[in-house]
């Protein structure tokens, strides 16, 4: 386990996030002690403290969960950071390393040669933009298959990531129709030619945890506002008196439900200048506790999808169990 925590915190350090002391919560004592990690003496200290971004901590999760996820070694990972989501700068600033790609497809040492795989990661709008398709609001927006949004879908269908029978995309296909002068219905979101060619469909991989984080934020905007159209405040904008927790049942549940069940603070507000109602997002190791303990019971009491929102939270949860580390 030392080892881990070594490999993880040096990992950190080589992202730009150097641990100097570590907490760590002693079972037999029921306490928690600190392991400075520097030398603190000779460490300039500033006084001032800073409060992690939820952004920052998204990151330092993500670092951890691309190494434990896939045991990489530090020198292995090497991280794209891009502030810009356009296919022309992004074009220009892989121009590199798509020369690397696809041209290294073997590697020879000594009097062994061997083949190089090369994997995409990223989140969802960096791969759709470098596999050359346009964005997720599109009606055929999938990077894996030409399904067309929820709206219209035909459930007799069948639809496959992987197999073309099933309207699965292939990269060669986004190639071809990039290049070609269909109309644009008949383009199935594909924009310009994919960036890395010789990199197939199934080995572009979505960075899961940014998912999961996405999702659970609409999944808890949603719950928002069932709990808001169970209070009967769905459409009152402005809260001049306050806001009253015996009147908001349910909304006050939640709120308690939050604090004392699983000790995440949080609290309904009311802004001062626009009497509106506000409340601060959840950070990712938060939103991980919540689904992994949440109860509709007592959220949603005699709510009459209680098991449907069940079974759409453990899916989607079930295939996040592996990241038990947050
Ligand atoms: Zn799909």
């Amino acid at each position: 386990m030392v080892t881990d925590c070594e490999t993880s915190l040096s990992f950190l350090a080589l992202n730009g996030f150097v641990a100097t002391k570590i907490e760590v919560f002693n079972h037999d004592t029921q306490e928690y002690e600190t392991i400075s990690l520097i030398d603190e003496e000779a460490t300039a200290v500033s006084f001032r403290t800073e409060t992690l971004t939820n952004e920052e901590i998204d990151e330092i999760n993500l670092l951890l969960y691309t190494k434990e996820g896939f045991m990489i070694s530090n020198e292995a990972y090497h991280k794209l950071s891009m502030s810009q989501r356009n296919y022309e700068k992004l074009a220009e600033s892989l121009a590199d390393i798509r020369k690397d790609v696809n041209s290294l497809q073997q590697i020879s040492l000594g009097t062994q040669s061997f083949e190089v795989e090369w994997f995409l990661g990223g989140d969802w709008k960096f791969l759709a933009c470098v596999c050359g398709l346009g964005a997720a609001i599109a009606t055929h927006p999938c990077i894996w298959c030409k399904c067309q949004l929820y709206d219209k879908y035909d459930k007799r269908k069948e639809w496959s990531l992987v197999d073309i029978t099933k309207g699965a995309r292939t990269i060669q296909e986004i190639d071809q129709m990039s290049r070609g002068r269909a109309r644009a219905d008949q383009r199935y979101n594909v924009k310009k030619p994919p960036l890395f060619p010789s990199i197939p469909l199934d080995h572009v991989i979505i960075d899961s945890l940014h998912l999961f984080l996405r999702i659970s934020d609409n999944l808890i905007n949603l719950l928002i506002l069932e709990l808001r159209r169970m209070d009967e405040i769905e459409k009152k904008q402005t809260f001049n008196n306050g806001f009253e927790r015996t009147k908001f049942k349910h909304m006050a549940g939640w709120e308690s439900f939050l604090n004392d069940t699983l000790k995440i603070p949080f609290n309904w507000f009311i802004c001062k200048e626009t009497k509106k109602l506000k409340w601060r997002d959840l950070t990712g190791p938060e939103k991980m506790k919540l689904f992994r303990n949440i109860d509709f019971t007592q959220i949603l009491p005699n709510h009459s999808k209680s098991a449907d929102i069940f079974t759409v939270v453990d899916t989607i949860y079930g295939h996040n169990r592996h990241a038990e580390f947050i």
